[in-house]
């Protein structure tokens, strides 16, 4: 046969290979076993001026209660949980039962009255877990309870405090807007008054829990420009709050955006001694300051996972922590650790004088976010290959971090408010 006409007898067989169903293979299994050089369990952290010496056994009996409970119940289930980008329920029980919700404010309303040290110390612990479980609970203490305990009628501290601290309710701060961020002095949101209600008209961005919250505690402008703050309840009418999906980061925990579409709300919603801007800015100091002890937690947990791979894992016929390349990274991590805990003490103590100032800080915000930031990314590096999957947990800390870095002030303006605080100049616009 000619070979011109074997050819769409060939072309007829491939096409007949391609439409007959073939079996799948089998998928194969991935390897789940934990890894080698690394187990969450012989943490150890790292205290290399022997900080320790300067707490009281309550303070020290607090933060290894917090230790404890990551350890045991956050650490095993919190890789899954940021892989299918979903909050961890199940916990939020417990975090009331460990004091992780208002942990300073006075026990009356159901905080834990607890000193700054303490505070810092259980958000470090939390956040050496995940960033997304401490800003769940920095949300709930400092930007809902705080304000509502700061600012608000009695009547509205004993409907909202005790449930907030006990997990009966789930809270929320709405300050950012989709064209609003680092200035928040430009906010779009509406508050009119009629008669004995507000009618509130905006769009909030950002807004951790939304989605899961009971309660927004919403920043608007009235008539006068003048800055209120509206404990709003989500179930209302015309109230909206649509989960942001699309992240790489804080996988496990909710931000959303909260819509208020004409929502009505009785005067007695209005927070009555919050007046202009320093009410959300004060808020911001209190997190602010979580954070500033939340960060190294996670740095804590990317240096101990580095050192435990880099005394186990061996190359060219020794561990990896015996070249100096890899000793480097671990000492710079253990020094910038051991400075920002430091800070954080010094920090802590001002607080419970009464004498911090908001510049501080943003200092120490400043520094640990960028620190913890840093120490993710090396460590990241150390793990080599295995160190971008989920066998491990810096990777998670290291995408997390991006938030932390960015949100309640970004790095840039932290250093306009320490550069006008050092020079006098304001470098805003
Ligand atoms: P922009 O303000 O648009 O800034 C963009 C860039 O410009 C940044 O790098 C910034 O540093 C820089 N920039 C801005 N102004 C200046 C300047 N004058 N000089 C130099 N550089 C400047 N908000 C809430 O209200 N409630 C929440 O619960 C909340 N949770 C959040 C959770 C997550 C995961 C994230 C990512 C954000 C959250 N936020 C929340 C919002 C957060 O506080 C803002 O993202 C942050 O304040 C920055 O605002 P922006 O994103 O609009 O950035």
């Amino acid at each position: 046969m000619a070979r011109g006409s074997q050819r769409p007898f060939a072309i007829f067989l491939v096409l007949f290979a391609f439409a007959m169903p073939h079996p799948a293979p089998p998928e194969p299994e991935t390897d789940r076993s934990p890894p080698e050089t690394w187990r969450p369990e012989a943490f150890e952290a790292p205290d290399y001026y022997a900080l320790d010496e300067l707490l009281s056994e309550e303070v020290k009996d607090l933060r290894d209660e917090v230790r404890a409970f990551v350890t045991n119940e956050v650490e095993p289930i919190i890789e899954e949980h940021a892989q299918e980008a979903s909050f961890p329920h199940q916990l939020i029980p417990a975090f009331a039962e460990h004091g992780l919700l208002g942990p300073t404010l006075p026990a009356e309303y159901g905080g834990g009255g607890h000193s700054s040290i303490a505070y810092g110390l259980m958000m470090q612990e939390l956040e050496r877990g995940d960033s997304g479980l401490r800003s769940f609970c920095s949300v709930t203490g400092s930007l809902v309870m705080y304000p509502i305990w700061r600012y608000g009628t009695e009547a509205q501290k004993e409907r909202w405090l005790p449930a907030l601290a006990r997990a009966e309710a789930i809270g929320c701060f709405g300050l950012t807007e989709p064209n609003v961020g680092s200035n928040p002095s430009d906010m779009e949101t509406r508050a009119r008054r009629e008669g004995d209600t507000w009618v509130l008209d905006g769009h909030k961005r950002w807004s951790t829990n939304a989605s899961m919250a009971d309660v927004a505690l919403i920043w608007a402008k009235d008539e006068d420009d003048v800055v209120r703050g509206f404990l709003v309840e989500t179930d209302r009418e015309g109230v909206s709050t649509p989960t942001i999906d699309e992240t790489w980061s804080l996988r496990a925990a909710v931000t959303s955006e909260v819509v208020l579409d004409g929502v009505q709300v009785p005067d007695s919603a209005r927070l009555p001694h919050a007046e202009g801007l320093k009410g959300p800015l004060s808020c911001l100091t209190q997190a602010r300051y979580g954070i500033c002890w939340g960060t190294i937690g996670a740095a804590m947990a990317c240096y101990d996972t580095a050192r435990q791979h880099a005394q186990n894992r061996e190359q060219f016929g020794q561990p990896i922590g015996g070249f100096q390349l890899m000793q480097e990274r671990l000492v710079d991590m253990v020094q910038e650790i051991t400075k920002a805990q430091l800070l954080n003490w010094r920090l802590g103590t001002l607080k419970e004088t009464g004498t911090m100032r908001p510049q501080q800080v943003s200092l120490a915000k400043r520094n640990n976010c960028q620190t913890a930031l840093e120490i993710a990314r090396s460590a990241r590096q150390m793990l080599g290959g295995n160190g971008v999957t989920s066998m491990y947990p810096v990777m998670r800390h290291m995408n997390n971090l991006e938030s932390v870095v960015t949100y309640e002030g970004t790095h840039e303006v932290h250093t306009l408010i320490v550069g006008e605080d050092v020079t006098g100049l304001n470098a805003f616009t």
